[in-house]
């Protein structure tokens, strides 16, 4: 049995959320910044399905499929979470509030099989460190780790199958590839400059991170998402300034306000209804180098841009309803192709929309996706044994383009 950890860093805004790539993870047919994993094609082909195309971390989203925890051990040296009110229960009462209505934002996305009955009630631990590759999601406020180097927020750690069966910890077995085993959240406790308030404590802690900014674009990595290029995107990799907060504040009237569509459209595409009628549009096509001469020669077989922030954008509002990190494709039974392709799906119909492709050499770059796009490929270097047929290696991201998509 192998799993895939991958762990994702929010720095503070003025550096940059960078991404630790602890071991390879992976996912399917065209981008869009998912966390992928490729499945162990050297097992029986009844446990990884024969197919090396990449999947998308996911949870399952039966009733109650995801459950979660959280540490009710707050850091008090530093202090690490400021709340309203100041007795004990009251603070627990207001950070699990935080918690619902952060998960609340996601399960509120229209279209989507991820809903509010899918998310068992968050339930409380005493252990302080609550949080590690024990099969069981948490939240931890004071767990230090390893990956708390000088200013990093808060990160998740996430731990997907690549061959059904897999278990981890009292996780149950995996019956679907690329399910997610362990998804652990943790707040930075150690460093006395970062502190976190709830948004009742925010607008009198002007220093402080928003909390339920930072939970939000957490759950997202919790969900299988990594990072968007998408300045307006709770994915977006920076955290808001201290005393602000991401988008809009959610209400009884729009739960999942504080989501920006380009959140929206990667939640269809990771959790897709059935019977949503409405976000079912799609853009595809490549994109190609006007003179073919100036792609990579190496790794071999690279025939279109990879790494091209593809981006849909509505015409008659100018909003950016999606984009996607684009260039592979895949058919089973893999590997990856780097061919150019991108797919923007389950976009809301009857509407018109420009798309253009970008570098990513803007605030955003190729280091804050890796989760994305080094997982796309697994070879015998890093997997002895690896079927040569079915091995290939990820190509550097192309920064450098100036080419247009038609
Ligand atoms: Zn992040």
């Amino acid at each position: 049995m192998r799993i895939k950890i991958r762990t994702t860093r929010q720095k503070l805004s003025s550096t940059f959320v960078s991404v630790l790539y602890l071991a390879a993870t992976a996912q399917s047919a065209a981008g869009y910044a998912f966390n992928q994993i490729v499945p162990d094609v050297r097992q029986p082909v009844a446990m990884s399905g024969g197919s090396a195309c990449p999947v998308r971390a996911h949870q399952l989203t039966a009733a109650s499929s995801i459950s979660l925890r959280w540490s009710t051990t707050l850091g008090t040296s530093p202090v690490s979470i400021l709340t309203q009110t100041q007795t004990t229960t009251a603070r627990l009462t207001e950070i699990e509030q935080v918690i619902t209505q952060s998960l609340a934002v996601w399960t509120a996305v229209p279209g989507t099989t991820l809903v509010p009955a899918t998310v068992a009630q968050p339930q409380r631990v005493v252990a302080q460190n609550a949080c590690g590759s024990d099969g069981l999601n948490s939240i931890c406020f004071d767990q230090a780790d390893m990956a708390f180097t000088p200013g990093v927020l808060a990160f998740s750690r996430v731990i997907t199958s690549d061959a059904l069966g897999e278990q981890l910890g009292s996780s149950p077995a995996a019956t679907q590839l690329g399910q997610i085993l362990d998804a652990d959240i943790y707040f930075d406790p150690i460093d006395a400059q970062v502190t976190f308030a709830t948004p009742t404590a925010l607008p009198t802690s002007p220093k402080a991170y928003d909390l339920q900014s930072v939970l939000t674009h957490e759950l997202g990595h919790f969900l299988g998402f990594s990072h968007s290029a998408v300045w307006s995107a709770m994915m977006y990799p920076y955290a808001p300034a201290p005393g602000t907060f991401n988008g809009v504040r959610p209400s009884p009237q729009q739960l999942d306000a504080s989501l920006g569509d380009d959140d929206r459209t990667g939640l269809r595409i990771l959790y897709p209804n059935p019977t949503d009628t409405v976000n079912v549009g799609i853009i595809t096509g490549r994109i190609l180098p006007a003179n073919s001469l100036s792609l990579p020669l190496s790794p071999p077989g690279v025939t279109g841009i990879f790494g091209a922030h593809v981006v849909a954008v509505d015409q008659s509002s100018g909003a950016v309803i999606a984009a996607t990190i684009a260039g592979w494709s895949c058919a089973s039974p893999g590997p990856a192709q780097f061919d150019g392709t991108y797919k923007l799906d389950h976009l809301p119909l009857n509407r018109a929309y420009t798309v253009y492709a970008e570098p990513l050499n803007g605030a955003v770059a190729p280091a804050q996706i890796i989760p994305a796009i080094a997982t796309l490929c697994r070879n015998p270097t890093t997997d002895p044994g690896w079927p040569l047929l079915q091995g290939c290696v990820v190509p550097a991201a192309n920064t450098s383009f100036t080419t247009r998509s038609r």
